[in-house]
């Protein structure tokens, strides 16, 4: 019933995001092939300084036509994240493309580049399995057709008959490609680990904030009859106190049930218990989901009412008393086929008043109320 009201502090922290995105690994991807861009542009310098003009111009075909259209389309695709497959596709093609093409140029070149090409090419390959954050079955795809045509390319030098030159590189590069592909799956794992570990985290947090938030209703709740309790108000009073801001003031209500001590001592306690049920019932169903009902005392309740001016306030006072007596719950103690009734205090707004002295207030009126006979409201 404590939906009536938020709690006092709102002490809820903000949610965690979920990591599972579809642009997740986007970045990486980009960074990645920003990096490739930029290493295929600027090794046209060596080209330039290394190779003769007819394989110079073989490479600037491959950098140019092949490798540079291919990771600017995947970059494109990157920017969709409902086109995952072909981009995977088109860059793992961009980094094989760019591998190879580096292997192919330095078929051409003069020792010793040719030697620091073919390097350069293993390197690419590696680095295309550990940081190119495709997925792990791209990856392996990529990683072995690049290995594969590799050594082909390295074995036969580009020419025919074969060259069966670099025959050594041949142990190096499956070497490579395991030692990539096994990096690999061990960076995956230890990542799978460590958002299962914050996924599991923010379950946590969560269900911590959700105990705390329950504790707190419940701290603040009325066990007998589920409004508020007195800390609850005292709270309230507090926070007006320590607020900056000064006070509008507001409209209590100050209700006590008449004659209970008799209903308890005639009816038994339990019967006392509830009787209060249904008038808390009967007094809520009256009221508006902003107003604040709190158990003042024993059969004692306040009622904070916000923006209400005397005239409204007096008809809800009218409303509550009627609303009572209309459940015609027979009062054991007072016989002559009466019911239990209640007394209604009022307190109208008075602009910078505190809480405290409202109720206090509204706490007057109802002695009021009870001296000039009870089962009524009074100012
Ligand atoms: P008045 O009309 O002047 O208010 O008379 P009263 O008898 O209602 O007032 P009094 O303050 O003398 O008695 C209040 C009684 O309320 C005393 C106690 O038996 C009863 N009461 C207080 N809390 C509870 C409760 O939680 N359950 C029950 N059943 N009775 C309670
Ligand atoms: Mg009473
Ligand atoms: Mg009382």
């Amino acid at each position: 019933m404590t939906d009536q009201l938020p709690i006092p502090h709102d002490r809820r922290t903000s949610d965690a995001p979920d990591s599972a995105h579809p642009m997740r690994g986007a970045g990486a991807r980009r960074r990645f092939l920003i990096g490739t861009l930029l290493v295929n542009l600027a090794a046209l310098s060596i080209d330039f300084a290394v190779l003769d003009a007819p394989h110079l111009a073989f490479a600037l075909g491959l950098r140019l036509l092949l490798v540079t259209p291919l990771v600017l389309l995947a970059l494109v695709l990157n920017r969709r994240p409902d086109d995952r497959a072909m981009q995977s596709a088109v860059q793992a093609t961009a980094v094989v493309a760019f591998a190879l093409s580096v292997t192919a140029i330095g078929q051409f070149a003069p020792e010793p580049f040719a030697g620091r090409y073919m390097m350069a090419a293993l390197f690419v390959i590696f680095a295309g399995a550990l940081v190119s954050a495709l997925s792990w079955p791209a990856t392996k795809i990529m990683t072995v057709t690049g290995t594969v045509l590799y050594i082909l390319i390295t074995v036969t030098g580009l020419r025919w008959p074969p060259a069966w030159t670099n025959i050594d590189l041949v142990g190096l590069c499956i070497v490579t490609c395991v030692i990539a592909l096994r990096a690999r799956q061990r960076k995956d794992a230890q990542i799978a680990e460590l958002e299962a570990i914050r996924r599991s985290d923010a379950r946590l947090k969560r269900d911590l904030r959700q105990a705390n938030a329950a504790l707190e209703r419940l701290s603040a709740t009325d066990a007998l009859t589920g409004v508020f309790n007195r800390r609850y108000l005292d709270e309230l009073i507090e926070q007006e106190a320590a607020s900056i801001v000064p006070s509008l003031g507001q409209s209590v209500l100050m209700i006590d049930v008449d004659h209970f001590k008799l209903f308890n001592d005639h009816g038994g306690h339990a019967a006392g218990d509830r009787c209060l049920q249904q008038i808390v019932t009967a007094v809520r169903r009256n009221l508006r989901s902003c107003d604040v009902v709190v158990r003042y005392g024993g059969e004692e309740f306040a009622v904070v009412l916000p923006g209400l001016d005397e005239a409204e306030l007096h008809e809800t006072a009218e409303r509550l008393c009627h609303a009572v007596s209309d459940l015609k719950i027979p009062h054991p103690g007072l016989g002559g086929g009466r019911v239990v009734t209640i007394s209604v205090g009022i307190a109208p707004a008075i602009p910078a008043e505190t809480l405290a002295d409202a109720i206090q207030r509204a706490d007057q009126s109802l002695y009021r109320a009870k001296r000039a006979g009870r089962n009524r409201v009074s100012v």
